[in-house]
């Protein structure tokens, strides 16, 4: 039984619950899942590199992709602008290749509104001072940065019910254990498997 599709995957969740971690888990794992590399017009932060943890764009590119209508979705996120490209993503698809899009809210509910298959997780800290911690604890933003990050977290977390699973991120592997097992299930929804179903109502048809 396989999906010919494979399954857009968006793992969001407020700033510093640790999806960046917990995607990279999830690749060097099970490297049959591909992430897609967004565009960004943020600068490159030290040991970044173009077309590999981001392709950075001045806001003019990003802008004239925007009227291209180059992105699956894009928000503006603490006063930079954030894309998916759209023309690898759905060439993954198409392939029956799983592809995960690490992104903030705004961007998830794009997805949903969109891709009605597509399957939200809201990655989540066991605790709001974890939150705080790890947000401190990256020692790459100001203290202004980490306050706005905070209240950008306190209006992501009130998303939390547009997503379809939470993925809670106290130890990376068992994320990832938590995300594959979603996963699998979510491969046997019924509604993924219409073109098996009805195949197999055809065929109980024919042998009658
Ligand atoms: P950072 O600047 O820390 O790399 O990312 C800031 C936020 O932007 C993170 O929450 C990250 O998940 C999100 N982000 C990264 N790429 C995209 C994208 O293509 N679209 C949207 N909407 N958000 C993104």
């Amino acid at each position: 039984m396989k999906n010919k599709r494979g399954l857009l995957l968006v793992v969001s969740g407020p700033s510093g619950a640790g999806k960046g971690t917990v995607c990279a888990d999830i690749l060097k794992r099970y490297p049959e899942f591909k992430l897609s590399v967004s565009a960004t017009t943020r600068p490159p932060r030290p040991g970044e590199e173009d077309g590999v943890n981001y392709f950075f764009l001045t806001r003019e590119e990003f802008e004239k992709r925007i009227k291209e209508d180059g992105f699956i979705e894009w928000a503006e996120f603490c006063g930079n602008l954030y894309g998916t490209p759209k023309a690898n993503v759905e060439a993954l698809l198409n392939d029956g290749i799983d592809v995960i899009l690490e992104i903030e809210a705004q961007g998830a509910l794009k997805v949903k509104k969109d891709f009605k298959d597509a399957v939200l997780f809201f990655v989540v800290p066991p605790t709001a001072l974890q939150l705080k911690e790890r947000l401190t604890g990256r020692g790459t933003e100001t203290e202004e940065k980490i306050k706005a990050r905070l209240s950008q977290a306190e209006w992501e977390f009130s998303q939390a019910e547009n997503y379809k699973y939470i993925l809670l991120n106290d130890k990376v592997e068992k994320a990832t254990e938590r995300f594959i097992s979603i996963v699998k299930a979510e491969k046997y929804g019924v509604d993924k498997n219409t073109e098996f179903i009805n195949k197999f109502a055809q065929d109980l048809k024919n042998i009658k």
